[in-house]
């Protein structure tokens, strides 16, 4: 269907679903439509939605309406988790004409034949257990990294959860998909290769459709470690206890693979990990987190914390913040617990009220800020590569070193997506690092 019609997207949510728009993005373009800009004027709005977002409902009202405000006469289509789980919900809001499940969202472009606006939305969604089979997707084009799908779905019951419920079981892309995918990108420029899924670290189960693990989630990152062309690899988020010490081991020495580390840790009281299902307690964390820095004293750990879970009481909440406290880690990403629809905490008694949870997540912010300048300051006067991004955002460009710290310099074009030397040198007054080059080509 060669036609010049205009298609624009918007995402919510994590890394997968950025690769998965992505993918899909280039599914149109082959399909001879031409991507815009969500604020400009399209034929066809995509939104893939969240089901974690805060006021996933609002924003994607707030969303529609942007696109409505760009082309009253557009397709509006939903996909994406919040479309797999509320279907209903999402169909009733004004100017939605499409809301497809898992199993359909990349089969999207067999549902464009008519794109007349009816008045009402048209649900085609399915049981989550018919989203058993893989689909591949990698981000392109959008960023200076490319997220790189190699798993997707959860076996895990945590209490607070519904992804397992919009994604589906555990299933992983076949090792040599993966290399393949790895390999196309890196001959596409990009010099940052994000993995990405929603539990990497059960990489391998259902790899062949069934529920045996072919592969490991270390055979994967020892395979992709030999692609040619890759500059790093960054391992987006992994649960502790699917993060093997072999695994931090090989991280250390390997070519690609930078020192950082994103991991789950959801509460620092074993009390209210029980109560969340978690498959850990505290002190496998604590393990973890000296087997890094043991290994690689540098490396930058990133972690995610859950408060006002039910049952947390004043008590608890203090022994997450000192564990925290205490622990050597880069910095936390808070989320303030919010009750999901068919989830056993939905109807766990003890309720934390949003006042607290708010008081609560304001502390643990201002514990993470604390932690994110102790770390930067423990580099300064040492020397890392940095990767530019592409943006100038008020005169200057910025870009992540290896071990995730944040620099900056005055904006320069010919600095986009290059890698680079440094000496990191101090921390300005918005706690983003200044640097001195370590390259004598690129005087200062
Ligand atoms: S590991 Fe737990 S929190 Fe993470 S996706 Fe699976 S069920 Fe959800």
């Amino acid at each position: 269907m060669a036609n010049l019609q205009k298609v624009a997207f918007y995402t919510l949510g994590c890394k997968l679903n950025f690769s998965e728009t992505s993918t899909i993005a280039r599914s149109f373009k082959s399909e001879g439509f031409q991507r815009v800009e969500f604020s400009e004027e399209a034929d066809i709005y995509v939104i893939n939605t969240c089901s974690v977002t805060e006021n996933a409902d609002k924003r994607f009202k707030t969303i529609v309406k942007q696109a409505q405000k760009a082309n009253e006469d557009a397709f509006v289509i939903a996909i994406g988790c919040y479309a797999q789980l509320k279907p209903e919900e999402l169909a009733d809001v004004n100017g939605v004409d499409l809301v497809l499940g898992a199993t359909e969202k990349f089969k999207i472009t067999d549902y464009l034949n008519d794109l007349t606006k009816q008045g009402f939305a048209e649900i085609h969604s399915c049981e989550i257990e018919d989203a058993d089979f893989y689909e591949s997707a990698y981000s392109f084009g959008d960023r200076t990294r490319a997220f790189l799908k190699v798993q997707d779905g959860c076996d895990y019951k945590c209490t607070y959860c519904t992804i397992p419920l919009a994604r589906g079981i555990s299933r992983s892309d076949n090792l040599q998909n993966v290399l393949n995918n790895a390999s196309e990108i890196a001959a596409k420029g990009i010099k940052e290769i994000v993995l990405t899924g929603v539990n990497i670290g059960d990489y391998g189960k259902g790899e062949f459709g069934d529920k045996k693990h072919e592969h490991t989630f270390l055979d994967l990152v020892k395979a992709l470690d030999e692609v040619e062309g890759i500059n790093r690899l960054r391992i987006s988020s992994i649960e502790p206890n699917l993060l093997k010490n072999e695994t931090i081991d090989f991280v250390a020495q390997s070519n690609s693979f930078v020192p950082h580390f994103h991991i789950p840790l959801q509460s620092g009281s074993n009390h209210i990990l029980k109560a969340m299902r978690r498959r850990y307690m505290r002190e496998l964390y604590v393990e973890k987190v000296s087997q890094i820095k043991t290994v690689m004293p540098n490396a930058c750990i990133g972690v995610d914390v859950i408060v006002g879970f039910p049952g947390e009481t004043e008590e608890y909440f203090l022994e997450t913040y000192n564990f925290l406290n205490e622990l050597d880690i880069s910095y936390l990403h808070v989320f303030s617990y919010s009750e999901r629809e068919n989830t056993p905490a939905a109807e766990m008694e003890h309720v934390v009220p949003l006042s607290t949870r708010k008081k609560r997540s304001k502390m643990l912010r201002g514990l993470s800020a604390k932690k994110r300048r102790a770390f930067y300051e423990s580099q300064l006067e040492t020397t890392h590569t940095v990767l530019f991004e592409g943006e100038n955002k008020e005169g200057y460009i910025h870009g992540f070193t290896e071990n995730y710290v944040k620099v900056k310099t005055p904006w320069n074009p010919e600095l986009v997506n290059t890698l680079h030397q440094i000496k990191l040198d101090k921390i300005d007054e918005d706690g983003i690092v200044r640097f001195t080059y370590n390259e004598p080509e690129f005087a200062n």
